[in-house]
C-alpha cells in the first residue's frame, strides 16, 4: 500500500487540477512538478512514473505516452485521466488532462447507469483504485453516487449579448453544470434538489457520461436568451441555428454560484497582476 507524501486540501487540489485542465499541456521535469496532481501518490511512485515515461522515449513505439488514474473531487468511485509524455530534452516530459471515467460503482444501482457502457474487460489505468480510495479518505463527505439526484443533468452556457463575436454572436461568459432530481431546477425556486458549479472539473464528473441539456441565459438579467436577442435587455445579436430559446429566469441559486465564480476569477486575476516583491506577499489574497 503507498503512502501519500503529502496531503492538499480538497480545494487545493480542485484548483491545481483545474488549472491543468485550461491549460490542457503543461510542461513538467520534476516529482516537485507532479506533485499537486497526484495527492494519491508516494515521492518515489512519482519518480518512478517519470523513470519509467523517460525510458520509454527510447522505446521503438508511436505512442510513448502513458496513461494515469487522479481523484476525484464530486462522484464516488470515479477518477481523473492524465497522461505524461516524454519530450525531446533530456528529463522534460507534458502532463495532459485527458478525461474523467466513472465505474459501475459509481451507481447507486444498474437502473441510473445512462451512458456509460461496462464491460468486465475495461482495464482501470494505473493508480485508479489508490485515486478512489485517496478521494474517499479525504474528502468523502464532498462524493455522492450517482443517483436520483442526478436523474437530470445539463449546462447552462452564459452569454453576453453585449460582446459579440465578429459574427454577431454573444461571447460565453461562464458555463454553470448542474444536476437533480427536476428537468427544471436552474429556474425553478421552488425545487430545493440542485447542485451547480462553475468548475469545468466538477461539471466534467457531472456529466462524463453525457452532455445531458443546454440553455443560454443573459450575464446581465440572467433571464433565457431567445434565439436572437435578450428580451429582457432589449439586445439584439445574429442567430447562430445553434441554439435553442426557452423561458425563465436562473434561481438565486444559480446567480449566486456565477457570482461567486466570477468574484473568484477577478481575484485570481487581481493577485496575478500584482507585482511581486522580494518578502513574496504576492501570495497573500488581495482585498477589493
Ligand atoms: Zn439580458
Amino acid at each position: 500500500m503507498s503512502i501519500p507524501s503529502f496531503k492538499p486540501t480538497r480545494e487545493a487540489y480542485l484548483e491545481a487540477l483545474t488549472e491543468l485542465y485550461q491549460l490542457r499541456k503543461k510542461p513538467i521535469s520534476s516529482y516537485q512538478e507532479m506533485q499537486p496532481y497526484f495527492p494519491h501518490l508516494s515521492q518515489k511512485q512519482i519518480e518512478l512514473l517519470l523513470k519509467t515515461n523517460r525510458l520509454a522515449k527510447h522505446l521503438d513505439t508511436s505512442d510513448k505516452t502513458m496513461y494515469f488514474a487522479t481523484p476525484a473531487v464530486l462522484i464516488k468511485n470515479s477518477y481523473h485521466v492524465l497522461s505524461l509524455t516524454p519530450i525531446k530534452e533530456e528529463n522534460q516530459f507534458t502532463l495532459s488532462y485527458s478525461t474523467h471515467r466513472r465505474t459501475p460503482e459509481s451507481y447507486l444501482s444498474k437502473e441510473y447507469i445512462v451512458g456509460d457502457v461496462f464491460t468486465p474487460e475495461d482495464p482501470l489505468p494505473q493508480y485508479a483504485k489508490e485515486a478512489i480510495d485517496y478521494a474517499q479518505n479525504e474528502w468523502q463527505d464532498s462524493l455522492q453516487k450517482i443517483d436520483k439526484h442526478s436523474k437530470y443533468f445539463g449546462s447552462i452556457e452564459i452569454q453576453d449579448p453585449k460582446n459579440l463575436t465578429s459574427l454577431g454572436h454573444p461571447k460565453l461568459k461562464t458555463r454553470v453544470y448542474w444536476k437533480s432530481n427536476s428537468q427544471i431546477a436552474y429556474k425553478d425556486e421552488k425545487v430545493r434538489d440542485l447542485y451547480a458549479t462553475c468548475n469545468s472539473i466538477e461539471g466534467g464528473e457531472l456529466h462524463s457520461a453525457g452532455r445531458g441539456s443546454y440553455a443560454f441565459y443573459c450575464t446581465h438579467c440572467f433571464t433565457a436568451l431567445a434565439l436572437d436577442r435578450c428580451n429582457t435587455c432589449q439586445i439584439p445579436f445574429k442567430d447562430n441555428f445553434f441554439r435553442s430559446a426557452e423561458s425563465g429566469t436562473l434561481t438565486q441559486q444559480v446567480i449566486k454560484t456565477i457570482q461567486a465564480s466570477q468574484s473568484k476569477a477577478e481575484k485570481k486575476d487581481l493577485s496575478f497582476q500584482r507585482p511581486s516583491n522580494k518578502e513574496g506577499s504576492q501570495k497573500k489574497p488581495v482585498k477589493i
